[in-house]
C-alpha cells in the first residue's frame, strides 16, 4: 500500500473544483513516473467542469495537455531517463477494435482520454506507458502546446494537404489554429475564416496567408476571390455548427476534400446532391496519431509557431480552481490558459 499523498485538482461535481489531497500513483510494471510541470486547459476541460460532457463522471481530475519531467525512467528506454522533459499522448488504444486493427489507434472505439473517461494530469505526479511519451528539445510551455496542436495537424493529414492546395479553415480557436499552422507548415496557401478579428490576427501569425471575417462580407464571394473562382481545394471545419458544416460542402471546390473536426451538437441537414455532383471526399478527424505529435514537435523545434501569442494566461496550481470558475462564467474573456505546477 502506498500511503503517500499529493495535491490534485478535483472536479467534485459540475461547477465545483478544488485542490485536494489524493493518493500518489504507484509505479506499475512498465510505466514511467512523471512530475507534472504544466497543463493547458481547453474547451473540453471547460465542458467537463460544466458537466456538459456525458463521458465524464465525477469526481474527476481534468488535464490532458501536459508537460512533465521524468522522475524514474525504464532501463529499456534510454531516451526516457530521469530528468528528461516530455509531452505525451493522452489517449489509449485497445489494439483489437476495427480502428486499431487498421492502424488508426487515434480513433479507437474504446479510447479513454486523460481527464475525460479516466483521471487526468492536474496533479503533482502521474504515471504513463513509455510509448505515449515524446521527449523534445522544447521549453515547458512549448511541450504543453504540442497536444492541442496535434488535433489540427491530424485534420490536415486526413485532408491529404499538399503545397499545391488552397486550404480554408473554418474556426480559429485552439483546434483551428493547429490546422492553420499545419496547413502552412505543409506549404499550402492557407485561408483562415472566423468571426473574431483577434483570433484572425493570431491565425495570421500562425501562418494564414489570407484572413476572412465572414461577418464583414459574404463568405462565398471572399473565398471565390481567393481561389480563382473555384473554391478551396480543402476545407477544414473546426467550429461544430450546422451552418459551418453545410458551408464546408457548399464552398469547397469540385472534387475537393472536406474534413470535419468540430463536433456538431445537433443534427445537420444537407443538400446531399453536392456530395455527388462535386464528387467530394468528406472525412472525419479525431484526436491524433504519433506522426502528428512528431510533426508538431518538429514545427515547434523550428520555431515556426507564435507560442507567446498563443498562450493567454498562466496561473499557479493553487489558482487553477478559481480560473476554471472565472472561465466558465466568462468564456470569451480568456484565450489559452495554462496551469504551472511548480
Ligand atoms: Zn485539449
Ligand atoms: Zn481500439
Amino acid at each position: 500500500m502506498n500511503s503517500e499523498t499529493m495535491k490534485a485538482l478535483v472536479i467534485k461535481e459540475p461547477g465545483s473544483a478544488s485542490i485536494e489531497s489524493v493518493p500518489r500513483p504507484t509505479v506499475d510494471q512498465g510505466k514511467i513516473l512523471l512530475r507534472v510541470r504544466m497543463v493547458g486547459l481547453c474547451g473540453s476541460d471547460l465542458n467537463s467542469f460544466r458537466g456538459k460532457n456525458p463521458m465524464v463522471q465525477f469526481p474527476r481530475i481534468p488535464g490532458h495537455e501536459i508537460a512533465a519531467t521524468i522522475v524514474e525512467g525504464i532501463f529499456s528506454f534510454p531516451a526516457l531517463a530521469a530528468g528528461v522533459n516530455v509531452t505525451m499522448s493522452p489517449y489509449t488504444n485497445c489494439g483489437k477494435c476495427a480502428s486499431c486493427l487498421r492502424g488508426r489507434p487515434n480513433a479507437c472505439a474504446f479510447n479513454e482520454t486523460l481527464g475525460v473517461q479516466r483521471d487526468g494530469a492536474l496533479a503533482e505526479f502521474i504515471t504513463m506507458p513509455p510509448e505515449k511519451l515524446y521527449p523534445a528539445a522544447l521549453s515547458i510551455k512549448e511541450l504543453c502546446l504540442v497536444e492541442p496542436l496535434t488535433v489540427g495537424f491530424h485534420a490536415i493529414a486526413r485532408g491529404r494537404v499538399t503545397s499545391a492546395d488552397k486550404v480554408a479553415i473554418f474556426g480559429c480557436g485552439g483546434v483551428g489554429l493547429g490546422a492553420i499552422a499545419a496547413s502552412h507548415f505543409s506549404g499550402a496557401t492557407t485561408i483562415a475564416v472566423d468571426l473574431d478579428d483577434d483570433k484572425l490576427q493570431l491565425a495570421k501569425k500562425a501562418g494564414a496567408k489570407h484572413i476572412v471575417n465572414s461577418t464583414k462580407a459574404p463568405l462565398h464571394e471572399q473565398l471565390l476571390e481567393l481561389t480563382d473562382g473555384r473554391g478551396p481545394d480543402v476545407i477544414i471545419e473546426a467550429v461544430g455548427h450546422p451552418q459551418t458544416f453545410r458551408a464546408a460542402v457548399e464552398e469547397v471546390a469540385f472534387t475537393g476534400r472536406v474534413v470535419y473536426i468540430g463536433y456538431a451538437k445537433e443534427p445537420v441537414t444537407y443538400e446531399t446532391k453536392l456530395f455527388v455532383q462535386k464528387e467530394l471526399d468528406i472525412l472525419g478527424s479525431r484526436n491524433a496519431l504519433p506522426e502528428d505529435f512528431r510533426s508538431v514537435i518538429k514545427m515547434l523545434e523550428e520555431r515556426k509557431f507564435p507560442v507567446e501569442d498563443a498562450v493567454g494566461t498562466i496561473v499557479s496550481f493553487d489558482d487553477a480552481p478559481g480560473i476554471l470558475a472565472a472561465w466558465s462564467s466568462n468564456s470569451l474573456e480568456f484565450t489559452k490558459i495554462m496551469v504551472q505546477l511548480d
